[in-house]
Order: C-alpha cells, then sequence, then structure tokens
C-alpha cells in the first residue's frame, strides 16, 4: 500500500461524497415536488367542501312500532322538569325506553337544559301550561296566556313547538278547546292514574300501574316526585315482561292528532 493506494481511497472518498450530496439533493427535490402535490391535492378537496358543506349522513332512524297490532304503553310525567327529572332520563336512556313530558311553563324556563336533554334523547315534550293553572276554571284569555307563554318557554330550550297539551287536574272545557285549536295543540288526559303524587309510595305507585295498564293506555305520573322516579325500573321491567312496548303519544296513535280534541287512550 503505497501512494496510488492512498490515491485511490481519495477518489473513493470524493466519489462517496458527491453520491451522498446527489441523494440528498434529489430528496429535497423530490419532497418538495410531493409536497406540491399534496398542496393541490388538499386544494382540490378543501375547495368544494369550504364552498358548499357536505351534511352529515342522517341518524338511523327505528321503524315506528304499530300498535295496531302491539301491546303499547305511553308513560306519561307532569310537572317537571326537576331535579329527579334527571334521574328519570338516566333511568330511560339506559333501557331505551321514550316518554311523553308534559311540563310546567315555569319549570321548564328555570331548567332549559332538563328540556333539552328531554327532547334530544327522543321523548316528546308538551304544554301543560305556565303557572299550573285550572285552565278549566279560566278566561279564554287566561288560557291562551299560560299556554303561549309555556310553548315560548319549550322553545327557547329546544327549537321545537309542541303539538300536545296536557290540561292540569284534566281540567278542560270548551273554552280550553277552542283556544288549543287555534293554537294547534290537542289535548292529552290519561287512562292509567296511580294517584303517585298523594301516595308518595314507590311500590304502591308500581303495584298499582301495572295492574291497570292495558294495551293503548296513557299512563300518568309525575317526574317531580322521588318515590315515582324510583318505581320506574320495576315498572319497565314487569311491564317489559308482559309484552310491552313503550312509546311516546304520538307513537301510540301514529297519526297527528287533531288541535282541540281530546285524547284519553288509543
Ligand atoms: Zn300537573
Amino acid at each position: 500500500m503505497g501512494e496510488a493506494g492512498g490515491a485511490v481511497m481519495a477518489r473513493r472518498w470524493a466519489a462517496g461524497i458527491l453520491v451522498a450530496a446527489a441523494c440528498a439533493w434529489l430528496s429535497a427535490f423530490g419532497s418538495s415536488v410531493s409536497r406540491e402535490r399534496a398542496g393541490a391535492a388538499a386544494a382540490e378537496i378543501v375547495t368544494p367542501v369550504a364552498a358548499k358543506p357536505v351534511a352529515p349522513p342522517p341518524k338511523p332512524v327505528p321503524p315506528p312500532v304499530d300498535c295496531r297490532a302491539r301491546k303499547c304503553v305511553a308513560l306519561t310525567f307532569d310537572d317537571g322538569p326537576m331535579d329527579s327529572t334527571a334521574k328519570l332520563l338516566d333511568l330511560l336512556a339506559s333501557r331505551k325506553v321514550k316518554a311523553t313530558f308534559f311540563l310546567v311553563g315555569r319549570n321548564a324556563a328555570a331548567r332549559p337544559d332538563l328540556v333539552r336533554r328531554e327532547q334530544n334523547e327522543g321523548h316528546a315534550v308538551a304544554n301543560h301550561s305556565y303557572t299550573h293553572a285550572d285552565l278549566g276554571r279560566s278566561s279564554s284569555g287566561r288560557i291562551a296566556s299560560e299556554l303561549s307563554k309555556t310553548q315560548d318557554a319549550i322553545r327557547r330550550a329546544t327549537g321545537v313547538t309542541p303539538t300536545l297539551m296536557r290540561p292540569p287536574y284534566g281540567s278542560t272545557s270548551a273554552k280550553v278547546a277552542s283556544v288549543t285549536k287555534r293554537m294547534g295543540l290537542a289535548q292529552v288526559l290519561w287512562t292509567v292514574d296511580p294517584l303517585d303524587w298523594q301516595i308518595r309510595d314507590a311500590k304502591a305507585v308500581e303495584r298499582r300501574i301495572v295492574r291497570a295498564t292495558r294495551p293503548g293506555h296513557i299512563v300518568l305520573m309525575h317526574d317531580i316526585h322521588p318515590t315515582t322516579v324510583a318505581a320506574v325500573p320495576a315498572i319497565l321491567k314487569r311491564l317489559s315482561a308482559k309484552g310491552y312496548e313503550f312509546v311516546t303519544v304520538p307513537e301510540l296513535y301514529g297519526k297527528p292528532l287533531k288541535p282541540g280534541r281530546k285524547y284519553v287512550e288509543r
């Protein structure tokens, strides 16, 4: 190994540097090309999306229950929303059960978060007057103001205008019929009343409802009483075991209810 050998090594070393430099240049050039391509591709996608937003795919809607052929029952809860309503909503959600809520307008105005939950979780939200007034003994003006203030409170919370109302105490009149007809509200009464507000006993509420319910019935309860909320799991379990399906009031009838008309059962 003499001087000649050293020169060969030096040439190989220089050649190696050249190759490395060429590779670095090529990779830099290559990556700038691919960046441009990526930029062009992104521009192709981004421009039309920004110009015209694509709607999200619609949520799959389960087929409606045919209550002419099935054992349906509509559970309804009046006078809320209040703190105990949140627990009821948890119970219903975990069992995928839908109900109908008749709201007192001033409670709806105080707890729009719960009204929104009821609506968003698939329940029917309806009008039960603003101050729990005896509408059957009220003037047309009072009836209209009780109902329209409640419509406003529910609409503010959910963006949806109710089409059902329930007169407090079941107290109605020709005036109530005429005002509700004008306002696009059907009157929904009930078939089964366990007097849950009076007995405040979960076991008794459960027993009365399970015993009295028949297909097509509307069951009256009050979600403002913790004893009623406590009765719900057993009511759902026992009525399910008898083959009942739980539907909202609109689902129970399967067609739009007529404003002003009174409905007691299917
Ligand atoms: Zn009530």
